[in-house]
């Protein structure tokens, strides 16, 4: 195993089997200067890497998966706007909408203070009180701010609500809503133009991230029945298919990288409708996994595992951030449009001349 390699399997294994989210903090803290010397960013051609990268810290805990993915994504973004992000800082990004958010900005140059405000509350902020920065999609103003979580004066403009969350599952990431009041900004905090989050041909880019989560939480999983002395032919079928779907869901994240490595940009306009396929088809294998998971252990994991009991609950509620339905009619949607994408002519039956 190489010196880095260690480093990342030691930060992974140095967080306790319960993590509390001060755990979590120094766990995603040891892990940022690995991460910028050894993970490398999407669409350069080791966009796989990046996503194994993911798929590995997932497959040993999903609350610090769900954490350094949105690091990734935000550091991403970051770079693709032309501002690098701060290096040893951990950042997260909540974009989440909805009637829950309610988020806007007012004033501006020649508002009271000189600077605009950002007010309102944001919804799903994970990792609201431990990371060092976030970006802030404010959605009536189109605009992503790069906001300052723990400078001086920060704190007091913040509140954390956390008694909405209910689930034990990724209680610890405190998923909280953040509410900003009167909070500052100005145009040093702009992340690109308004519209620019959205419309960067970078948005596909990460849509992979989340799946690449959700195929190591199940890997886990798949991975608690191998390590068991499996007692029928019923037991070993489910293994079998578990397998299977372990395979398909590293091949499915393979051929999404792919496509992103080869067109970067996006000006084949595929790369949406190619990572709603990866998602939908890896959202699918974790479902089947989790069910003949139980089907295979019975209900003694959920009851009195609490490793695999909160795996279970996290996976369960990680793969509902795929828009389902949804998505499919998306998907549905383009192939209308576009009726050879992904067709038998792009995935030739007969081989050629
Ligand atoms: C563990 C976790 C962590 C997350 N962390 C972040 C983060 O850090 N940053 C971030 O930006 N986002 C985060 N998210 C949020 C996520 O990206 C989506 O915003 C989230 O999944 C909610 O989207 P949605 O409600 O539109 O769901 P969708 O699946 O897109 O839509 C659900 C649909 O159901 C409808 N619906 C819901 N409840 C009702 C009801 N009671 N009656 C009738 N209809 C209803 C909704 O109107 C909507 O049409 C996180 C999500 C999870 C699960």
């Amino acid at each position: 195993m190489s010196m880095d390699n260690q480093a990342f399997a030691q930060c992974l294994s140095a967080l306790p089997e319960n993590p509390t989210a001060t755990d979590y903090r120094g766990a995603a803290s040891a892990l940022l200067p690995y991460i910028e010397a050894n993970v490398p960013p999407m669409g350069e051609g080791q966009s796989l890497s990046r996503l194994r990268f993911l798929t590995g810290v997932a497959h040993r805990d999903l609350g610090l998966a769900r954490l350094i993915e949105g690091h990734l994504d935000a550091t991403q973004i970051l770079r693709e706007a032309g501002c690098p992000a701060e290096s040893g800082k951990l950042y997260g990004i909540w974009a989440s909408g909805g009637p829950a958010d309610t988020t806007d900005m007012t004033g501006g140059a020649e508002g009271e203070h000189g600077s605009a405000r950002l007010t309102g509350a944001k919804p799903f902020c994970s990792g609201s009180d431990i990371v060092d920065r976030a970006l802030i999609y404010v959605y009536p103003a189109e605009q992503l701010l790069d906001v300052d979580m723990r400078g001086a004066g920060s704190r007091e403009r913040l509140r954390f609500e956390a008694g909405e969350w209910r689930s034990a599952a990724f209680a610890e990431t405190h998923t909280w809503t953040v509410r900003f009041e009167d909070f500052p900004v100005t145009e040093e905090n702009h992340v690109g133009g308004p519209q620019w989050y959205f419309h960067r041909p970078g948005f596909c880019l990460g849509a992979l991230a989340p799946a690449a989560c959700w195929a190591g939480g199940a890997m886990g999983l798949v991975d608690a029945v191998r390590q068991r002395k499996l007692k029928d032919g019923h037991a070993r079928a489910h293994l079998g298919a578990m397998v299977s779907s372990v395979c398909s869901m590293n091949a499915m994240l393979r051929w999404g990288a792919d496509q992103i490595d080869a067109d970067p940009n996006n000006t084949s306009g595929t790369l949406f409708p190619s990572a709603l396929l990866v998602r939908h088809h890896i959202e699918r294998a974790c479902t089947e996994t989790l069910d003949r998971f139980g089907r295979t252990l019975g209900p003694r994991p959920f009851a009195f595992e609490e490793a695999n009991a909160r795996r279970i609950a996290e996976l369960t509620l990680y793969i509902r951030q795929c828009h389902a339905e949804r998505d499919l009619e998306e998907v549905g949607g383009y192939l209308e449009k576009h009726p050879q994408f992904c067709s038998s002519s792009q995935f030739p039956i007969l081989p050629g001349k």
